[in-house]
């Protein structure tokens, strides 16, 4: 069965929700299609000891303020869930659950959105599928005749199934800073491997101040004004509490990465080696966006052209969320408002 609206967002995690507030408070008929059966976006695989990266009067999508976790400067992955289902509820944002979005097509006039359960034509659709469903893994000489366990920063839960073995986590950015401190705090052999020191943020400096960061400098080329540098050029790493501590209780030592994995474990420059039984690959993520493969907008590097959150090659899709070039700090909850707000509003101006 064919359902027509005027616009479909795909994508039901905390950019999906700041797209369906503004196009419900601009009076846009729309809905929201999420692959996952309850809500929360990728916050629901947050591992026991995520936390936000700023305090909950930071964190928040447009209209409501999240409330403070008690005891939790900065809160849990749970609170964020907690917030994006009460969320969605206080504003009735029609969310379709377990319903996946496989393919969208030009129909004439109208995007066809080909989704699990049925399809939808639409004016315009906002992709919101963020990145977390992708998981990248570098290739890496040996990858394939490691025997021990491999896995992702999204398979990550806690370290309790690790005691007693020996873990080498790689990347040195917060994913990998946060799970070698959550194993190294528990007792668990931990080695850490970055492609160059660590860069940790000075203590004081948590999320708002990125977010600052990132606001200045979208002022600066809004006002044609020369560019005052993105958030890395303060550091990758914040120093959230379990961080710091594992780091000044000197259990956050990194190695310059190995040059191959072994059957056992990693071979170093130089030859010496470590057995591990675990690698946790905190290697980052691509954006999910293979619903949109049929409009062939992908350039050569896999990213598509964006003039905000405009797609270049099909002014009826907006992408939202995915990181900086769909938005300055858009990929955050307090970040992705703005850009929301601006592709409700330039779908709301579109010609009928
Ligand atoms: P998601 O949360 O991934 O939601 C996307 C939704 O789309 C999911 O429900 C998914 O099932 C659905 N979907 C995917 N594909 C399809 C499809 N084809 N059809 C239908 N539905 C689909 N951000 C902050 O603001 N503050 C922080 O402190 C912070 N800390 C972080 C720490 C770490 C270690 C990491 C990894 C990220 C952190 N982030 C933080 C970033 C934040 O987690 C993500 O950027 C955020 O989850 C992105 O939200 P989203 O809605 O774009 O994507």
């Amino acid at each position: 069965m064919t359902s027509n609206t005027d616009v479909v967002v795909v994508g039901g995690g905390q950019s999906g929700l700041a797209a369906g507030y503004h196009l419900r408070r601009l009076g846009v008929d729309h809905v929201v299609l999420d692959a996952r059966t309850t809500p929360g976006g990728a916050w629901q695989d947050g591992w026991e000891s995520l936390r936000l990266f700023s305090p909950a009067d930071h964190s928040s999508l447009p209209g409501r303020l999240m409330p403070a976790q008690p005891g939790e400067t900065y809160p849990t992955a749970t609170h964020v869930v907690e917030y994006l289902a009460d969320y969605e509820k206080r504003y009735e944002l029609p969310v379709l659950r377990g319903t996946g979005v496989h393919a969208v097509h030009r129909d004439g006039d109208r995007l066809r959105v080909l989704a699990d359960t049925g399809e939808w034509r639409a004016r315009a659709v906002v992709s919101a599928t963020g990145t977390w469903s992708r998981p990248f893994l570098p290739a890496v000489p040996g990858r394939a005749d490691f025997t021990g366990r491999q896995l992702h920063t999204v398979d990550y839960r806690d370290p309790a199934e690790f005691e007693g073995r020996s873990v080498l986590v790689v990347g040195g950015g917060n994913s990998g800073a946060q799970i070698a401190a959550d194993l190294a705090l528990s007792g668990v052999a931990t080695t850490w491997a970055t492609r160059r020191p660590p860069q940790f943020l000075p203590d004081e400096v948590d999320g708002r101040a990125l977010f600052d960061v990132a606001t200045a400098r979208r002022r600066a080329l809004d006002a044609g004004r020369a560019d005052t540098g993105g958030v890395a050029s303060l550091g990758d790493i914040v120093a959230v509490p379990p961080v710091r501590a594992a780091r000044d209780a000197g259990l956050l030592a990194w190695r310059p990465t190995f040059t191959r994995l072994t059957t056992t474990g990693a071979e170093w420059p130089g030859g010496d080696r470590t057995r591990v039984d675990a690698v946790v690959w905190c290697t980052g993520f691509r954006p999910a966006l293979s619903h949109l493969a049929p409009l062939g907008l992908r350039g050569p590097q896999g990213h598509i052209a964006t003039d905000g959150t405009r797609a270049l090659g099909e002014p009826r899709l907006h992408l939202l969320g995915y990181g900086d070039w769909t938005g300055a700090a858009s990929a955050t909850l307090i970040g992705v408002g703005r850009p929301a707000r601006d592709a409700a509003r330039q779908i709301a101006d579109m010609p009928r």
